[in-house]
Formats: structure tokens, sequence, C-alpha cells
């Protein structure tokens, strides 16, 4: 028998949703945390890209992470299922948290009773984190430093759900050394798309692992994390050099980041007219008289350069540090008297894009574009769209990120999508910023990019990817789509789940 507040999710329900039949599932209280108010519908129809508006019908404040799995096996229970997005932090930039008339988690709810955050040790892990899927990776890297330790790797910006960067791979400059976030999780709590709350791992229900890393939210939401800790080093040796050619720039970051005794982290960026050397990635790095450097020889280079940045961990015993990282750049081939450097602390490396909360305008959008794309085919790419599209047309507006990852840190079993066959794959970051009147111009670009690199074969894949038809997905997912797909009837078979990526669920469309 349904109990009266389960009854009052049916009415609600049957008004908005039109199924039938009354769940037998024991909810207390779950209608006191299910919001259909303007503001709960406002705050999660849109996200950080403020390029479309997908509205829910409710918005779901979990206290337990038993409300989720009551809420899941709600809609199992109907005739038609509605869809279910977990929200972490929306800084997705395509919908991809919406639940466009289902109903949005607001998964940072779980975290505010109190610290989902609990650092261990034990004999066979060594030392990790238990963290709830809601918490954002800066107050992970706040608790472990407490007890010197840290993650290995990590995004550039860490005002992130662990359950939303997880969900596709996390990267950064750590990525090439110790792989992306995905390769650094030892187990997962996770409520299925049937609505089972289960723990995996890769020796308990390891399929289940596999497919929730870089799974797109497609077969369960994550509510705990183990992660990976290491101990903490206390300072960042921090290294920009610039170069005036792509090719010796990009097989310096190829020596660099093949080399285990090389820098903990490694990029690189374009600099060009609109992307200049500080940018909200790091606002400060360069000073004045640096930046006026750099203006001259981005001039007298016609107007492109390119930037390589390295860093080197180390603690205050390390008087070796400065030798370490000269030894490192000794024979790299960036223009004299480019290189630049700075020695932080750990925390203000790791944080240094800060928070951008109060950055969010409404009038501001960000049509990004993020590929991997082939090392064998990176000189293709640089003359059809670096220089052929992104820097003669001189549109794009925010950092452009150009930097090697290696393939052996990825885990081929996990649902994350890369370039097969090479060692080495290069990611790059387009993270336009403009006003959303003027997101077509960028929109179209990006259009261009993906036109060009399929018209001259060069075997690209995005990176937190939004496709607009099946087949794109099926292309997307490539040898592995018919695991992807066999993985989804196996753990959400009436698709209820993150119906925002468009893999499985019709498109419904409600853009601005
Ligand atoms: C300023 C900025 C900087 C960024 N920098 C990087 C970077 O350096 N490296 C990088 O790899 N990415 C980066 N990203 C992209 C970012 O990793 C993804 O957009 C990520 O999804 C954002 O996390 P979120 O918590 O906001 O997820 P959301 O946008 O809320 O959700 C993303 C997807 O994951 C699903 N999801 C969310 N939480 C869970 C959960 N607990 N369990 C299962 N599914 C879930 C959602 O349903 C949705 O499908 C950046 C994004 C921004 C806006």
């Amino acid at each position: 028998m349904a109990n009266s507040s389960t009854k009052l999710i049916i009415l609600f329900f049957t008004t908005i949703i039109t199924f039938s039949i009354s769940p037998t599932s024991n909810a207390p209280d779950l209608d006191l945390r299910l919001r259909t108010d303007p503001d709960a519908i406002r705050s999660a129809s849109s996200d950080y890209g403020n390029l479309v508006k997908r509205s829910p019908h409710a918005v779901l404040y979990p206290s337990s992470e038993n409300d989720v799995v009551e809420l899941v096996r709600l809609s199992n229970e109907c005739p038609t299922p509605f869809g279910i997005a977990a929200r972490g932090h929306g800084h997705s930039v395509r919908g991809q948290a919406a639940a466009h008339g289902g109903v949005v988690v607001d998964m940072a709810s779980l975290g505010r009773n109190g610290s989902r955050i609990r650092v261990s040790w034990d004999e066979a892990l060594g030392y990790y984190a238990d963290v709830g899927g809601e918490q954002l990776w800066i107050d992970v890297l706040r608790a472990g430093l407490e007890h010197g330790l840290a993650p290995v790797s990590w995004t550039d910006y860490l005002y992130l759900t662990v359950g939303g960067t997880l969900s596709n791979a996390g990267i950064s400059g750590q990525s090439s050394f110790y792989g992306p976030q995905i390769s650094n999780v030892l187990q997962l709590d996770v409520i299925t798309g049937n609505g089972y709350l289960v723990s995996c791992s890769e020796g308990m229900n390891s399929e289940l692992f596999l497919a929730v890393l870089g799974g797109l939210g497609q077969f369960g939401i994550i509510t705990r994390a183990r992660i990976v800790l290491h101990k903490a080093p206390t300072r960042a040796k921090w290294v920009r050099l610039i170069y005036d050619d792509f090719s010796m720039f990009t097989s310096d970051q190829e020596h660099l980041a093949m080399n285990g005794n090389g820098p903990n982290y490694l990029e690189g960026s374009i600099i060009t007219d609109k992307s200049p050397p500080n940018n909200w990635r790091s606002t400060s790095f360069y000073s004045p008289s640096h930046q006026t450097k750099i203006q001259f020889l981005l001039k007298a280079n016609g107007g492109i350069l390119y930037s390589l940045e390295l860093v080197k961990y180390y603690t205050a015993t390390n008087t070796n540090i400065h030798k370490e990282v000269e030894l490192m750049i000794k024979d790299l081939r960036f223009v004299p008297g480019f290189s630049f450097k700075k020695d932080v602390p750990l925390l203000d490396f790791l944080n240094r894009v800060g928070s951008l909360e109060g950055d969010d305008k409404e009038e501001e959008a960000h049509p990004w574009l993020n590929l991997f794309l082939p090392k064998s085919q990176i000189m293709d790419f640089h003359a059809a769209v670096i220089l052929n599209l992104i820097h003669t047309q001189n549109q794009t507006s925010g950092p452009i990120l150009f930097y090697p990852l290696n393939r052996q840190k990825w885990d081929d079993r996990t649902s994350a999508v890369v370039p097969e066959d090479e060692d080495i794959f290069y990611t790059l970051g387009l993270l336009h910023s403009t006003k959303r009147s003027e997101s077509h111009v960028f929109e179209n670009l990006n259009k261009q990019i993906l036109e060009v690199c399929q018209r001259k074969g060069i075997r690209i894949k995005q990176y937190l990817p939004h496709y607009e038809y099946k087949e794109d997905w099926v292309q997307h997912y490539g040898s592995k789509w018919t695991t992807f797909q066999e993985r989804k009837a196996k753990y959400d078979p009436r698709m209820i789940l993150s119906p925002g990526q468009r893999i499985f669920t019709p498109v419904m469309e409600s853009d601005f």
C-alpha cells in the first residue's frame, strides 16, 4: 500500500507526467523534498554554458541516498517513466545535467547535513578518501591537505563535483603522468537506473564500475567515490615557455609527457590577439611588462604563439629543485628569453582559477568545444583548424588549450572515449566566452571545425560530447557502442538517467 506522502507524489506526477499506477515504494517525506516552485525549476533549467534551457517538472533536494533510490524506483514503476538527472554543480555547457519534463536531483543537498569526505588508510589500498558524489574537488583537496595528503589527478577548475567529472573523465595537466581522474578511483557507490544502491570496484560488480566511469551519467548516480590519495607536496615550480613554432612546441610537449623524471603537470595553450597570455585560468601569471614583451613577439610572429606550461612539485626539504627544473627545460626549443617562472604553494597552484561563481553573468554564454585528436594528425589539424579557421577568423575569445595525453594511462574498459590506436593523443579546448546574443558566431566556428575534420579525415573524438543524432553517438562510441548499449540495457533498461545527454532519449527541444 502506498503511504500518504507517496500518494502526494503520485498525484503530482499523474497531473504532470500522466502515469496511472500506484507505486508500492515507501518514501517517507519524499514529497517534501520535491519542489516545483519557479525558483527551483529555474535553478535546474540551465547551466554554465547558458546556451540551452530545459525545464524539469520538479527538483528533488534529497536528504539521503534513500530519497534518490525511491525516486528512481518511482520512475521505474510508471508505465511511462520520467527522466531523472543528477545535477552536480551544473557546469556542463549543453544541458547535459537537465531533465526536460522529468526530475533533476540537486546533488548538493546530500552534503547539507555535514561533511561527506572521510580520509583513511589501509594496508592494501594505502591512503584514500571516501567522498560523496556531490562534493566539490576543492573540498576534497582541502580535506586531504589537513592530513598532508592529496589526490594526484585534477581538473583545471576545482569547483566541479566528483560525480560530474567522473562521469566524463576529469583531465588536466596531471593526466599525462597519473591518468585522468577516472583512473584514480578505487570504488564507487552507485544508484543504478533500476533503483538499486550498489557498491562496485575492479573486484566487485566490476562491469558497473567500468560502465559508470566516463559513462555520462547513463548507468547510475554516483553517491560515493573512493579516491586515491598520495602524500601531498607543499609547493609548485610553475613554468611557462613561449614558442613561435608549432612543431617544436608539440615535440617538446611529447618529450616531457613521456619522460618519467619530468614534470608533474604539463599543459599548453595557443596565444592569439583574442586569447591573450593572462586569462581566467590564471589571471595574474604574467606581470604587465611580461605581457608587453609577449605582445611584441605575437605581432612579429603573425599573431599566433604557443605556450608550454609545466609544473614540478616539491617539498621545502628539496633544496635541489631549482636545478632540477633548469635541467628539465635546458634542451627545450622555446624562443630564447621567453621562459617565465613562478614558485607558489601547492594549494595556490591547484586552485589557480579560483571560483568563477560570481562571474556567471546572465547574458554570458560558453559555447565550448573540447576535442581529442590522434598525435599523427596534429600537423594536419594545425594547418586546417588552428591556422585556417581559428587564427584566420580571429573570433575565439577565451583560452585555447592544446596538450598531449598518454593513452597508456587510460583504462579502455571504462566508458570514456579517446582516439584509438595511438599512444599519444592531444586535447584541444576552445573555451569561448561571449554574449548570449553572439553565441551563434562561435557555434558556427565549432561546426566548421567539426566539418573540416570530417572532410579531411582527422579522427577526432569530442570530450564532454554533444550530439544531436543517434548516428553521431554510434560513431562517437565506435567499437565501444555495442558494450555501451548492452550496459544501458542492464543498468538502466527504461532509459531514465541523464536524459540531457540525449544518447538514448529523444530530443525534447527547448533552447533559448
Ligand atoms: C570553468 C570550467 C572548467 C572546467 N575544467 C575542466 C577541466 O579542466 N577538465 C575536465 O575534465 N573538465 C573540465 N570542465 C568540464 C567539467 O568536468 C564537466 O562539465 C563536468 O560535468 C562538470 O561537473 P558538474 O559537477 O558541474 O556536473 P554537471 O554539469 O552537473 O553534470 C554533468 C553530467 O554528469 C551527470 N552527473 C552529475 N553528477 C553525477 C553523479 N553524482 N553521478 C552520475 N552522474 C552525474 C549529470 O547528469 C550530467 O549528465 C570544466 C567546466 C567548467 C565550467
